[in-house]
């Protein structure tokens, strides 16, 4: 992606009403795509925003992907981390769109494959042409080696969702730790190693039948935390100047490249401190990492350069991603919405949320 552009990218995506919606007769207060220009959402009659990319509820999980994501997986076998992002309130789609639920993902649905799938799928596909090619020039072919890792922030406790038996909230618990050249990994934290598309959907799945069944022993739901997929790409391949020059151990180059899937706790938990009444009594506390994000990507976004300091250390999430956000990195926030009326102010306050990133 060109220097001169943000490296952050928002898009929006409205989702189609519910069959419950369609019941009650809630009226649709969201537009966006084609009906409100490109990268247009209307709410409303009388406000208009303007992001990066608009997905009305017709737009498929393929339309999404190719426009958003496509180009961050070419980016990330050429060593660039990436991270995309799902926010919106619950219900809004954050777990379709990203593919990082456990239920429907059904074998035969190919359709409603979210990201995380379909990025893995390319990811493999686009490793093996890379080798393929190169044994076609009679280049020695790049070798790839890749893990996943699943985990879930809770509050400011880290869950290992690949090694779910862990008692993340044991003393000490998992740990982000900063390398000094500004990567960061989990400490403790367990990686699987990959070796096909089949086996990291077998990690995606074996994660998120943790999630849902540890929402369930503690009474909670998903929408409280932020679980964050993670692919990490290790490739070995000859140094762009070397095709020429004979062979020898010094023509190899080491490429690394992270990429976060996040799908995000819902944004009916960022609420402002004072919050009376019916979120008072519903116990919603604020989600610090969310409130961290929003700042650190809209310093990222700063397009006047003002702003020196990005705020990465105020959340463990804004911590665990800071090396994959912002810098030479892609990222994709993905906003997404409810078309209908009841969800007026959730929704207003995610657009505005998304604005803030751009
Ligand atoms: P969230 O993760 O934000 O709480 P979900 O992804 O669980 O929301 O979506 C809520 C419901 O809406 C689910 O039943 C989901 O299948 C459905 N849904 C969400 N987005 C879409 C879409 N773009 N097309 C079809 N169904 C969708
Ligand atoms: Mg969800």
């Amino acid at each position: 992606m060109s220097n001169d552009e943000s490296s952050v990218r928002v898009a929006v995506r409205i989702r189609p009403q519910t069959p419950s919606e369609v019941v009650e007769g809630c009226a649709v207060c969201a537009r966006g795509g084609g009906a409100a220009g490109e990268g247009g959402v209307a709410l409303g009659s009388e406000r208009a925003f303007t992001f990066d990319f608009a997905f009305d509820p017709a737009s498929s999980q393929q339309q999404l992907y190719d426009t958003c994501v496509r180009r961050l997986v070419d980016a990330a076998l050429d060593g660039y981390n990436a991270t995309v992002l799902a926010y919106g309130q619950t219900g809004s789609g954050k777990t379709y769109t990203m593919g990082s639920g456990w239920e429907g993902e059904g074998e035969g649905d190919e359709d409603r494959r979210g990201i995380i799938p379909r990025a893995i799928r390319d990811l493999f596909a686009g490793a093996e042409a890379r080798a393929d090619q190169a044994r076609e020039q009679g280049l020695l072919p790049p070798e790839f080696c890749v893990q996943a890792q699943f985990i879930e922030l809770y509050n400011e406790d880290i869950v290992d969702l690949l090694d779910p038996a862990r008692d993340a909230f044991a003393k000490g618990g998992l740990k982000i730790t900063e390398d000094g050249c500004g990567g960061v990994r989990i400490v403790g934290a367990s990686v699987r190693s990959v070796r096909c598309a089949r086996e990291a959907l077998g990690a995606l799945r074996a994660g998120a039948l943790a999630r849902t069944t540890a929402a369930t022993n503690m009474n909670s739901s998903s929408s409280r935390s932020h679980a964050v997929f993670t692919l990490l790409l290790r490739q070995r391949r000859l140094a762009g100047d070397a095709e020429d020059k004979e062979e020898g151990p010094e023509q190899y180059e080491t490429l690394t490249a992270k990429f976060h899937f996040v799908d995000l706790a819902g944004s009916e938990r960022l609420k402002r401190t004072g919050a009376t009444g019916e979120r008072a009594r519903e116990g919603i506390s604020i989600n610090c990492g969310l409130l961290a994000l929003g700042n650190v990507i809209s310093a990222l976004g700063d397009k006047s350069r003002k702003v020196l300091h990005v705020p990465y250390r105020d959340s463990k999430l804004t911590r665990l991603l800071q090396d994959s956000l912002g810098g030479n990195s892609n990222t994709v926030m993905i906003a997404c919405i409810s078309p209908s009326d009841r969800d007026f102010m959730e929704t207003l306050n995610t657009l505005k949320y998304a604005n803030r990133a751009r």
